[in-house]
């Protein structure tokens, strides 16, 4: 068997803190679902507006990681926070037995001033090596080029330096051409960029998040994919079934291409989840 068809990718989610009571019992049972689909990891994703990250997303973490016994990454956005904060999100992790991180900037509020202790996310891979060398950490990156970079030249360097920093593994941002991971993964190659990088993966099930797509986002929307939602965006049923098809058809485009690992963006929706994982679970197992 060569080495290439041994490889076995990851499978991993992504969960949010929700906001309200009815949100979070709703999540606790996606979660006893999620859990029977045995990712490698769920990550909890965090606001760069929380004041609270003990009571959201370190406890959602701690939910993952000692109750359904699923090893749990916690986002930690730093731009807002200060080294004495990290300090306290960081005990409060070790605390749980939750040693991965995925090390962020977070996105710019316009108006509200930084703290100045963490200016890139690479400044924060640093400081949480220095503090805690246990932690695994890893990174974001942008297969499409992230919003702030002038050219894609510069935003693969300044990725060189955050994993040299300390990253030992990156997550893509959600994309629906697979075109656009390959050139990414081939310019990560020509910098030097050797770490693994798991695909973000967005299905898109229903006509809100097809619409906000179409309007606002900055990810390219393929002429395929864009016809798919404009004809069934009245359609539930049809939108939902088109959407998991276009999903599972990139996740097996990549598999095939040897992809480290699909990250799911669940959008805390186990039913996704699960259509997902199932339709595709011989191509994750070992
Ligand atoms: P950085 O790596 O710091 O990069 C930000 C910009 O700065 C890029 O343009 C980069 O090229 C540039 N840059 C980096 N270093 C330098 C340097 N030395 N000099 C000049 N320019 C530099 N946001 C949240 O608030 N909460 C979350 O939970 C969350 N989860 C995410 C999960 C994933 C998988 C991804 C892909 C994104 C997530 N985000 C989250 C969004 C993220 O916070 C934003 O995209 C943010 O704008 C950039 O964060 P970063 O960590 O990628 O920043």
């Amino acid at each position: 068997m060569s080495e290439k068809s041994a490889h076995q990718p990851t499978l991993s989610f992504e969960i949010f803190p929700p906001n309200t009571k009815v949100g979070e019992e709703k999540l606790i049972q996606t979660l006893s679902e999620l859990k029977g689909l045995t990712p490698k990891f769920i990550s909890v994703t965090c606001s760069n507006r929380q004041h609270n990250i003990e009571q959201s997303t370190v406890r959602l973490a701690d939910y993952v990681q000692n109750q359904l016994q699923i090893p749990a990454v916690a986002h930690l956005p730093a731009l807002y926070l200060s080294k004495q904060q990290v300090n306290q999100i960081l005990t409060a992790l070790a605390q749980k037995g939750i040693d991965r991180v995925l090390a962020l900037r977070g996105d710019k509020i316009a108006g509200v001033p930084t703290k100045g202790d963490f200016q890139y996310a690479s400044d924060l891979v640093s400081y949480v090596k220095s503090k805690n060398q246990a932690f695994t950490i890893s990174g974001a990156c942008y297969p499409e080029v992230h919003p702030d970079s002038a050219n894609r030249v510069e935003d693969v360097l300044h990725l060189k330096q955050k994993v040299e920093a300390g990253c030992t593994y990156l997550v893509s941002q959600l994309f629906f051409d697979n075109q656009s991971f390959y050139q990414f993964q081939e310019n990560c190659a020509l910098a030097g960029i050797n770490v693994p990088i798991l695909a973000g993966i967005m299905p898109i099930v229903n006509r809100n998040q097809a619409i906000r797509l179409i309007q606002t986002s900055k990810t390219k929307v393929p002429a395929k994919f864009k016809a798919i939602l404009e004809k069934y965006e009245h359609r539930p049923q049809a939108l939902r079934e088109a959407g998991l098809a276009y999903a599972i058809d990139q996740i097996v485009d990549l598999v095939t291409q040897n992809v480290d690992g699909i990250h799911l963006y669940t959008m805390n929706q186990a039913q996704t989840a699960r259509d997902i994982s199932q339709a595709t679970q011989a191509l994750f197992a070992s």
